[in-house]
């Protein structure tokens, strides 16, 4: 028979049972943050209508236009979401979660598919954690939003990292700064590269983007969004600044940073880490005032942010952060003979019952070799029962950290553990 090598899809990982602590640790952490900063979870489908994701991210992104995973079945069009703000957009319009009253602050965590050349850091299922804060259009929405994000690194001992923000404006800002960023790049357009041609005709902002190396002296010399603000967008501006510096939020001001797509609004936000090499960016997010009413919902003025887990668990990799415990089990229950695994059976519940965390040997193997079991899963204690213990109702119990013995009856050990 020919030989069979099932294998993950290329960039798609499997995040192993030695990984998984971690993932707990990081997702137990940003749902215990979260409810300090009053935030609620939204769990929404892996897969979304093809329509939203174009609507939503935008016809003219790489992700759309090159990065989509779809298939379709029957009449319906799929896509594995490839990001979640169009995702919890859609949700909050489908299910009029204006009408729960307020602003709707909500975090998700989830897997983000998106068919990009594999890289470190770079994956095609990976997983972000974000928050989308909708239904208000306060700077101090902004802030929270980033004061949020920065937190969970803070928390998590990422402190080396560096924010940048921008305003990108309001659609009457913008389209003044469009018109001289087209009038600017119009004259020099053969001498840009060629992507950036493409983006002079569909969505100039993007040039700025750019990472070709001929567009550089351009983009240096190129007119800056802020001298096309309106009072509005500048005052919120400032006002996100003056709020960042009272909380001493460190940052600094990149007129680069744009986010290429029309409902996109006022604040941009990106956060930087030295620790990432060339994948270099942890979290971005911004302003998205008109993106609810683009996909059908009410006018709802709203910020997020969306932040790579995979990028920030190789962060805790290059500065030795470790996330969550050691693998270890409370109990170990070390059986001789059939009376014993048949009262170990029955053990495990009452030990678990008391709140330890227990297990033994499932294989029938020797004392000695569930003694080295034992020690492989890192048990705290074992209880070691033969026929004889079970008779006496007084049992080994073993400190394997102190490697220190008492014997004590199970009512004795249940009260220990508890
Ligand atoms: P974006 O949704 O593109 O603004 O990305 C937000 C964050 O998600 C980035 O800063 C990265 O940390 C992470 N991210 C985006 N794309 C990928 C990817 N293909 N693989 C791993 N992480 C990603």
């Amino acid at each position: 028979m020919a030989q069979i090598n099932y294998r993950t899809h290329l960039g798609m990982n499997d995040i192993l049972p030695d990984e998984t602590g971690k993932w707990q640790a990081l997702e137990q952490l940003i749902h215990r943050e979260a409810k300090k900063f009053n935030l609620e979870e939204i769990r929404t489908p892996i897969m979304e209508q093809t329509e939203l994701i174009v609507r939503g991210v935008g016809q003219l992104t790489d992700i759309v236009s090159k990065e989509i995973f779809s298939f379709s079945r029957g009449d319906d069009n799929y896509v594995l979401r490839p990001e979640c703000t169009a995702p919890v957009a859609r949700a909050f319009t489908e299910h009029h979660l204006e009408q729960r009253g307020g602003t709707q602050k909500l975090y998700y965590i989830g897997p983000m598919f998106r068919a990009e050349r594999p890289q470190k850091g770079r994956l095609r299922q990976f997983h972000q954690f974000g928050v989308e804060i909708m239904g208000s259009d306060d700077p101090v929405a902004d802030v929270e939003c980033i004061a949020f994000m920065m937190h969970i690194y803070e928390k998590v001992g990422i402190t080396n990292t560096k924010l940048k923000i921008n305003s990108i404006g309001d659609p009457e800002s913008r389209d003044k700064y469009k018109e001289a960023l087209v009038s600017y790049f119009e004259p020099v357009r053969n001498e840009l590269s060629e992507l950036s041609q493409k983006r002079l005709d569909k969505n100039p902002l993007r040039i700025l983007d750019s990472k070709e190396e001929e567009d550089q002296p351009f983009i240096e010399q190129a007119p800056l969004i802020h001298d096309y603000l309106n009072e509005e967008s500048a005052g919120h501006f400032n006002k996100v600044k003056e709020y960042l510096n009272q909380l001493g939020i460190d940052y600094e001001t990149d007129p680069y940073l744009v986010r290429g797509l029309d409902y996109y609004t006022r604040t941009a936000f990106e956060l930087i880490s030295p620790d990432l090499g060339s994948q270099d960016a942890l979290a971005g997010g911004g302003r998205y005032d008109l993106l609810v009413e683009e996909i059908g919902g009410p006018e709802t003025p709203a910020v997020g942010f969306a932040a790579g887990i995979e990028r920030l668990l190789i962060a805790c990799d290059e500065l030795d952060i470790e996330l969550g415990e050691p693998k270890s089990v409370d109990v170990y229950i070390v059986t001789l003979g059939d009376s014993a695994r048949t009262w170990g059976v029955q053990a495990l519940p009452k030990l678990r019952a008391a709140g330890a965390s227990a297990t033994m040997d499932y294989m029938g193997r020797s004392m000695k070799a569930q003694m080295k079991d034992a020690n492989r899963e890192n048990a705290l204690y074992t209880i070691i029962v033969g026929d004889h213990e079970l008779e006496a109702n007084s049992f080994t119990f073993r400190d394997m950290r102190k490697s220190e013995e008492e014997a004590l009856s199970f009512e004795e050990i249940l009260q220990k553990v508890k």
